[in-house]
């Protein structure tokens, strides 16, 4: 197994030094339940040169309080420098310890091709592609109150459909080699029960990841959230299996102790639909290992 989804900082900790003694310790423990290689992924909105590149890209939209939200948060959050953190993992890398470095980068609208450049610059082994928000709306933030309310006050399919449409934006925008928690707009078990919506939704993302030939990850995360499975459904990750879609797994985890989280489930769960080779990367190039 590979764990493709590690964070260094749990939210609501200010990003602060690491070094490579960490990734020792995180390489450690991925050993200890026979992950043979992870890769560090931290959010790009963790890093000053979001804001710095992207300016308050947060002032485009005009709801004061999710906009006040997001400054707050991007406050907390956009702290620390992009290439020390390359720096430390590339480091980590040349002694030998089996992390390939990466990077969880958000959809930002009419931003991805500047993004892309930018980061075409740095030395990234995988880069993932993840919707957390809809404008300013963090819809997966559940300790955000102000976020959580807008679940109340907005229609169910509107804002899946609107998540859908946004992950395939997202797939176009070359900007990404693996879409991270496919389905996490369920991530708080607000479920819709239409089922020609979900199919709609479910062969939208599919057929995009594709048509851009990306991969998807099998993610351990939604079972530490009120969803309580695995990203993606059974059906989406059906679906992303009959359109020849390459798979990582993964448990996003944001502390030590989660790596490889609940990773019996995902192991049964792929062997169960024949998923023998999981993609990895380096240099944004794909290769596979088997599972
Ligand atoms: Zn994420
Ligand atoms: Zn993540």
């Amino acid at each position: 197994m590979i764990d493709y989804h590690l964070h260094l900082w749990e939210h609501p900790d200010k990003a602060v030094e690491f070094t490579i003694d960490t990734l020792a310790q995180y390489c450690q423990k991925a050993e200890s339940l026979g992950i043979k290689q992870i890769a560090i992924t931290e959010h790009f909105h963790r890093f000053k040169q979001s804001t710095d590149w992207l300016g308050n890209f947060w002032t485009k939209f005009d709801d004061a309080d999710l906009y006040q939200s997001m400054e707050g948060y991007f406050d907390h959050h956009a702290t620390y420098d992009i290439e020390d953190y390359l720096n430390v993992a590339i480091e980590a890398k040349n002694a030998g310890l089996p992390i390939v470095v990466g990077l969880e980068m958000d959809y930002f609208k009419d931003s991805m091709h500047f993004l892309n450049e930018k980061l075409r610059q740095y030395p990234f082994d995988v880069i993932l592609g993840s919707v957390h928000w809809l404008k300013n709306w963090r819809f997966d933030d559940l300790y955000d109150k102000v976020s959580m309310k807008v679940w109340d006050s907005s229609d169910l399919e509107n804002i899946w459909l609107n998540y859908c449409y946004h992950m395939e934006e997202l797939s176009s925008s070359a900007s990404c080699d693996v879409l991270a928690h496919p389905d996490l707009i369920k991530v708080n078990a607000n479920l819709i029960k239409d089922s020609a919506v979900i199919t709609e939704f479910n062969t939208r993302i599919a057929e995009s990841a594709n048509k851009y030939d990306l991969a998807a990850e099998v993610s351990s995360a939604g079972f530490r959230k009120p969803v309580n499975e695995q990203y993606p459904s059974i059906d989406l990750l059906s679906l992303f299996l009959k359109n020849d879609v390459p798979i990582t797994t993964a448990s996003d985890a944001h502390k030590i102790s989660d790596i490889g989280f609940r990773f019996e489930s995902i192991k049964t769960l792929i062997r169960d639909f024949n998923v023998h080779k999981l993609a990895t990367f380096k240099n944004r190039k794909r290769q596979f290992v088997d599972v």
